[in-house]
């Protein structure tokens, strides 16, 4: 399981905040539902749970740092897709921290992402194991497991 569906803090922490035109289309179809979204300013919208403490996006089901899912993840704002969990690629993200640390979790480590390249391993056909892919871990990032 990728870390960030047993974890879901950044969306628990932080205003998520962005264009109005987000709501007419995303990147690859339909843009952000505009009845989960707020006014913030005059060209801003921001999810609602998000505008003001305590934070929590209306768009997070389950529990921070245990079961979690985005349930408009095809949809979500860019701000969301932007946010990487630390470590991923080897990429360091202090958002990741920051939010894990506000609700007592701590930092992701190499063995959060061990065990999670493990799994995706096991749950490949024994055919498949050693076949190249073109799946890199973002792409797969939140994706429900098999
Ligand atoms: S990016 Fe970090 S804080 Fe956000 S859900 Fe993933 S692991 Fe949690
Ligand atoms: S839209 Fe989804 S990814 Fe973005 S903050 Fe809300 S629950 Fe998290």
């Amino acid at each position: 399981m990728h870390p960030c569906m047993n974890c879901g803090a950044c969306c628990a922490t932080y205003r998520v905040a962005f264009h109005w035109i987000e709501t007419i289309h995303g990147p690859v179809g339909p843009g952000v539902p505009e009845t989960l979204t707020q006014p913030l300013d005059a060209h801003r919208l921001v999810m609602v749970g998000t505008k003001s403490s305590p934070v929590r996006c209306v768009a997070l089901t389950g529990h921070v740092g245990g079961c979690t899912t985005c349930r408009i993840y095809d949809r979500r704002p860019s701000v969301c897709r932007e946010v990487m969990a630390a470590g991923e690629n080897g990429v360091p993200s202090d958002q990741c921290d920051r939010a894990r640390a506000a609700h007592g979790l701590a930092p992701l480590t190499r063995a959060d992402w061990q065990a999670h390249e493990k799994a995706v391993i096991s749950r490949l056909a024994p055919s498949r194991r050693d076949a190249p892919t073109n799946e890199s871990p973002s792409r797969r990032r939140r994706a429900r497991p098999a």
